[in-house]
């Protein structure tokens, strides 16, 4: 037979696109439609109903960028039209492609309850079915005129990110604004088309089901009479259904569909927005629920559900009721799908304390799924903190995105750096936005990498990033895929039931241990240095404000903040959110950072102030307040006393120009370029710096990745570099020098000073460069094959070495508070303050092989935001010549949480709350118990990869101890005794007596 796949492929095409989908509504006639434009932010709903409108015509211009105008549409269903189905077909000038990514709206009736969200995927409102003829139909719309960044071409630079920059020019054109009647057998004939057509396209054409399909759709196109597609629709699927009714193969993939829609808290549109996107999504959400029963629709982010209580208590009803049903499904546990890589051991913990919280305390539910399946990278840390908040199971897909290697699994156990593992899934269709295409559906059982032991895989399914959800047209394609012949087999059901079934056919499935490093949006690391910066800070006020609340409620009798730092935590925590603290988000996103963080700090400290005056008393003598964890200069960690002024560095003048900083631990060389060309361990009697290198030395790299400027940094950027060793001036000021250069737009001041064991680097730079990367580097002379980078609650190796693509792949990397390297018996840390993106790579030279770190500082990228990182900017690093990695560990907190001097009676020496015998177990949280009883939680965990056993002595009556999980319940006995194993976290509940 000659083959005809192409004509008969065409043809299906053609007819689909001209005749067949157009005749879905056959008959329209046009609403009268109204527009009034809010002038400025959104208005609440009341507000825009009672607002009043300007007739507006299809074609119109509207919408200046950011703005909120409310449709009025009215009209009268005709008479004629009585017995059919009739939608309004409503058109805001949408660009069919990306939704969520342009203008969007929600459809209220005119009493305030709202319809169902609008966007270009779904532009239909059910207005009845069958209607009787002659009904007014009376509808209103909040359109949100929010203007397209991620545009074509993309990635260019755009003053559209910002309300304050984006002008007002209309950015839209009324489309059709239409009753139309709906015709049901047409529209069930274009899902069958589809499926069968995409389903075809992904068989072997030397195989018989396809040439079977392919038959099939020609008698059913050869039955349809073009003129009159409406009236032959029916025979056409008749010629369908022998092929439709063929069931799946035994050995079909199994995908578990789950109604999605992921909402980026905030990206390319600022969080007030998103509050709106999780409404008009959750309103279409319960409304496709109520019309198909087979449907199940998950939603992540605790956060995104509190914004629907607070904000839309008419949308909260409809949500609450069908989480009742069983049907809306609270996934993931987390207040925000946070980045992972970067949050803090507290911070990452409390994303799963109020995530968790929020969901059993509004529905009872305590679900045991992470959902991340947009988060650019997990930290090694990650495990550990899952399952000590109660989950067990975590679900991404981010890793398919990894540019260079491909991961082995899709299913398997990962194991934290304490040992801890997790049942994890990547959904093999390598999307959060699967659509229920033929193709999306192939992909994921021909990429699965567990076939043969496993045959279930998940499917994330519907419109997301900027919201949407699943379409009818979705749930349409999933019912015909259930059990057909060539494809693999959809059901709809929770994340939960898709775990169920993994674990039940895979018992034992292969492990990865380690960090999953997303090969990928490296510069994520770097990129808005003062979202970063506000990050780490609000993170070290938060743990001082909760010790010394908590030590001034139990000393002193003080009120507690209970619901001011709930709130504080809940606002960092959703700054965690990916695509805020990796940088990625519009300026206006940023900018709004910045001031929140600067409200936090304020807070904060006062919450800190008003405590430690509370406990230092009355008087005129300084009381040091130390909030590290480990003692420090006479001041026990935790505690407050006298303290003591030790460690500063002498400083002289070096022969052949620049300077010498000594204490009697360090000497300091930087030379008369202000680059530190010696730092010498006395106690060891060792040097740092490599041979004939020099330290703090400045690199200045070109920045252009290939796409995702914000995001990337592509390989290539290290072929070119600029070390900046001219210095404009390198002079002593008291005990410290100061460097202060310039180079293209931009300028440096650096301050190096020694405190004790280390040497302090301050650096100020007034950055005004484009498209480059600023890097601090430290060649040192140490032989490392591997390094530790501080994660949550302990730290996590990577290899100094590009062996394998694998490795080669991680070229910037995160730390927390410290880099460290060590040989056996001497080592080096590389501390900071804010900055989280780094390098280590090795050299080899005549006198052996040394290795150099490399903090990342700042970067200038123009895509979303386009001023990224422009101004001033201050950070600290620290170097320790002859750090162990508890040194490494200490010192971190130390940089980070500086002595607090209050002004109080100098008899006044503050025992901590709790004090521990063991400096290897650090003391992460001191705070009173959430549940307002009055009770003290520690929380605490071995920090150096080996064993310890710790005392814990409470700084006042104890009636007993009680062992629990990260959200305060109890899991068990405790006790004052505690041993623990390598990075092993505990938490205790003591009860006051
Ligand atoms: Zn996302």
């Amino acid at each position: 037979m000659h083959d005809d796949r192409n004509l008969v492929e065409a043809r299906l095409k053609r007819v689909l696109d001209e005749r067949v989908r157009p005749a879905v509504h056959p008959e329209s006639v046009p609403l009268e439609v109204a527009v009034w434009h809010a002038p400025g932010e959104p208005v609440p709903v009341a507000e825009g109903l009672a607002a009043t409108p300007e007739p507006i015509a299809p074609g119109t211009a509207w919408g200046a960028p950011w703005g909120t105008s409310w449709f009025t549409v009215t009209g009268t269903v005709p008479a004629a039209w009585a017995g059919r189905t009739v939608e309004a077909l409503l058109d805001l000038g949408f660009n069919e492609n990306s939704p969520g990514f342009q203008s969007e709206g929600l459809v209220y009736r005119p009493d305030g309850s709202p319809v169902k969200g609008l966007n270009p995927r779904n532009q239909w409102v059910r207005v009845g079915s069958p209607v009787s003829g002659g009904e007014r139909v009376h509808l209103h719309i909040e359109a949100a005129s929010n203007p397209v960044i991620l545009g074509r071409p993309a990635f260019q630079p755009t003053l559209l990110g910002d309300k304050e920059t984006a002008g007002t020019d209309p950015l839209y054109r009324l489309g059709r604004m239409d009753l139309a009647v709906f015709d049901e057998t047409v529209w069930q004939l274009v899902m069958d088309l589809e499926v069968l057509g995409e389903l075809m396209a992904e068989l072997p054409a030397d195989g018989a089901r396809r040439w079977e399909l392919l038959r099939a759709v020609e008698r059913a196109l050869d039955a349809l009479d073009l003129q009159d597609v409406g009236g032959t629709a029916a025979a056409a699927r008749a010629e369908l259904t022998g092929v439709m009714s063929s069931p799946a193969a035994p050995s079909a993939h199994r995908i578990s569909a789950v109604g999605h829609a992921h909402i980026d808290s905030a990206w390319l549109w600022p969080l007030r927005e998103t509050v709106r996107k999780v409404a008009r999504t959750a309103s279409n959400m319960t409304a496709l629920l109520e019309d198909e029963p087979d449907f199940v629709f998950a939603m992540s982010q605790a956060q995104q559900w509190a914004w629907i209580k607070e904000h839309r208590p008419e949308v909260w009803a409809k949500v609450t009721k069908a989480v009742a049903s069983g049907r809306f499904v609270p996934t993931g546990g987390m207040w925000v799908e946070s980045d992972t890589n970067m949050p803090g051991s507290e911070a990452m913990a409390r994303q799963f304390v109020h995530g968790k919280r929020f969901f059993i305390d509004e529905f009872g539910i305590d679900n045991e799924e992470v959902w991340l399946p947009d988060t650019f990278g997990f930290a090694a840390g990650l495990p550990q903190i899952i399952k000590a908040a109660g989950s067990k199971r975590l679900l991404t897909q981010k890793i398919s995105w990894s540019q260079t290697n491909t991961f082995p699994h899709h299913t398997f156990l990962w194991e934290g750096i304490d040992g801890t593992r997790i049942f994890t899934h990547f959904p093999p269709v390598d999307t959060y936005n699967c659509s229920m295409s033929g193709r999306e559906l192939a992909h994921a059982a021909r990429n699965f990498k567990d076939k043969g032991v496993a045959r279930h895989s998940l499917a994330p399914t519907g419109w997301g990033d900027g919201g949407g959800g699943t379409t009818r047209e979705m749930v349409a394609k999933a019912a015909r895929v259930r059990d057909l012949e060539g494809s693999p087999a959809v059901t709809w059901e929770p994340p939960a039931a898709f775990f169920a079934k993994a674990e039940a056919e895979y018992p034992d499935p292969p492990v990865w241990v380690g960090e999953l490093y997303l090969e990928l949006h490296r510069a994520t690391l770097t990129s808005q240095a003062k979202t970063k910066q506000g990050n780490r800070r609000s993170e070290s006020l938060l743990r001082e404000a909760e010790l010394w609340a908590a030590t001034a409620a139990v000393r002193t009798g003080a009120p507690y903040p209970y619901e001011d730092l709930d709130r504080i935590w809940k606002t960092v925590l959703l700054h965690q959110f990916h695509d805020i603290l990796p940088g990625s988000s519009i300026a206006w996103v940023h900018r709004e950072a910045r001031r929140t963080y600067e409200r936090v700090a304020e807070e904060l400290n006062g919450i800190i102030d008003s405590a430690q005056r509370a406990l230092a008393g009355d008087g005129d003598r300084t009381v040091v307040f130390n909030g590290a964890p480990h003692a420090r200069r006479g001041v026990p960690g935790g505690g407050a006393g006298a303290g003591s002024g030790a460690g500063e560095g002498r400083a002289s003048a070096r022969d052949g120009g620049g300077f010498v900083l000594e204490n009697d631990q360090l000497r300091v060389e930087i030379d008369a370029r202000g680059l530190v060309v010696s730092a010498y361990d006395r106690t060891a009697g060792r040097e740092a710096v490599a041979p004939g290198q020099a330290a703090n030395l400045l690199q200045l790299h070109p920045d252009f990745p290939n796409k995702w400027d914000a995001w990337d940094v592509d390989r290539f950027y290290r072929n070119t570099v600029t070390d900046l060793v001219e210095a404009d001036e390198v002079r002593l000021d008291g005990g410290t020098v100061r460097v202060r250069r310039s180079f293209g737009s931009s300028s440096v001041t650096q301050t190096l000073s020694l405190a004790g064991g280390r040497l302090d680097i301050d650096t100020e730079v007034d950055w005004h460069e484009t498209e480059k990367f600023l890097k601090l580097a430290f060649p040192l002379d140490v032989h490392a094959d591997r390094y530790a980078s501080e994660s949550q609650y302990g730290h996590a190796f990577r290899p100094t070495h590009t062996n394998t693509s694998w490795e080669a792949a991680k070229f910037e990397a995160c730390n927390h508070r410290f880099v460290h390297v060590e040989e056996p018996g001497w080592g080096v840390a590389l501390v900071n303050d804010s900055t989280y993106g780094h390098d280590v790579t090795r050299t080899v030279t005549g006198s052996g092989t040394t290795t150099t770190v490399r903090a990342s500082l700042l970067r200038a990228p123009r895509f979303p935001d386009p001023e990224t990182d422009q101004g001033v900017h201050r950070f600290r690093h620290a170097l320790v010549p002859g750090a162990a990695i508890g040194d490494a560990v200490r010192e971190g907190y130390f940089v980070n949480l500086p002595e607090r001097r209050v002004t109080g009676a100098a008899s006044e020496r503050v025992e901590p709350l709790i004090a521990v015998d063991d400096d290897a177990v650090v003391v992460t949280a001191v705070k009173l118990a959430d549940d307002g009883s009055g009770d003290v939680i520690v929380r605490f965990h071995e920090s150096r990869g080996g064993r310890a056993r710790a005392t814990l002595t409470p700084g006042f009556p104890v009636a007993g101890v009680v062992a629990t999980d990260l959200l305060e319940r109890p899991t068990g006995e405790g006790s004052l005794t505690v041993p623990l194993r390598p990075f092993q976290l505990v938490t205790l509940r003591l009860k006051r007596a």
